[in-house]
């Protein structure tokens, strides 16, 4: 797939403290371990809540893990009056490599709308952050058959006015919403037409170049048994994955989905 190295990303949402977050890590490096998986071949990612990530970040340097992690959200703002906002400063300075912006659950229950999204993703790469941006339509857009231009309309309003080459290290995340968390999962093929269509739009945006280096990731229901299909289709570079990130097994085969 042009050099793109697959990610596959835990986001573990609101669950797991900082001890559980650290017991889950060792167990999914151990796992990896043992069955010798190859970091640079594929990346591996997790997205622990806030209070997790200073004891993450210990545990993944003190011990040279190979494991990547970040955060689930991050302010539009530097530093200020902005009670109960975490800055990207502080996230970069812990050794976050990622940061998700735009989660269909941040957009639906704290009402971020695209130009919070935009704000966002500007924030991440200001600060080094690799921005994971989530699309992705709801069910009802879905049935009327709208799911392309639905998604097309927010990654470009979500990219406004970000630069080329910023956007050559974007991580994109497909997340129809009506199969996350829910067991019903996009089929293969809708994975591909979706990332396919992204792809397209950044190529129109910016260049074919730029949009040969953005990864495109799949999210919604996620597990061991569906990984591999996903995987194999052209334009997806990868999965961004809740509840089965939580199981440090079921994460690690989901991460093994080539062997
Ligand atoms: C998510 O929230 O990013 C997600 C994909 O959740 P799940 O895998 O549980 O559907």
């Amino acid at each position: 797939k042009a050099g793109r190295t697959p990610l596959i990303a835990g986001n573990w949402k609101m669950n797991l403290d900082h001890q559980q977050a650290t017991v889950l890590v060792q167990k999914l490096d151990w796992t990896l371990r043992d069955k010798k998986h190859d970091h640079d071949e594929t990346e591996v990612a997790v997205l622990p809540p806030y209070t997790d990530i200073r004891s993450v970040q210990t545990l993944i340097d003190g011990d040279r893990l190979k494991l990547k992690f970040g955060a689930q959200d991050l302010s539009p703002h530097d530093s200020g009056a902005y009670t109960g906002d975490i800055s990207g400063a502080f996230l970069a300075k812990l050794g976050c490599t990622y940061v998700v912006v735009g989660h269909s659950e941040r957009r639906t229950i704290h009402g971020e709308t695209d130009e919070t999204v935009n704000a966002k993703v500007k924030a991440a790469f200001r600060h080094d952050l690799v921005p994971i941006l989530c699309v992705g339509e709801p069910l009802e857009v879905r049935q009327a058959g709208e799911q392309i231009p639905y998604i097309v309309g927010q990654l470009t309003a979500d990219l406004a006015g970000v630069p080329a080459k910023d956007v050559a290290k974007l991580v994109v995340a497909y997340e129809p919403i009506w199969a996350i968390g829910t067991g019903e999962v996009a089929t293969p093929d809708d994975a591909q037409e979706a990332c396919a269509a992204l792809r397209d739009t950044i190529a129109e945006l910016y260049s074919g170049d730029v949009a040969d280096q953005v990864r495109f990731l799949y999210g919604g229901s996620v597990k061991s048994g569906n990984v591999a299909s996903i995987m194999a289709k052209d334009d997806v570079d990868g999965a961004l994955v809740g509840g089965a990130s939580l199981d440090a097994g079921e994460f690690a085969a989901i991460c093994r989905y080539k062997a």
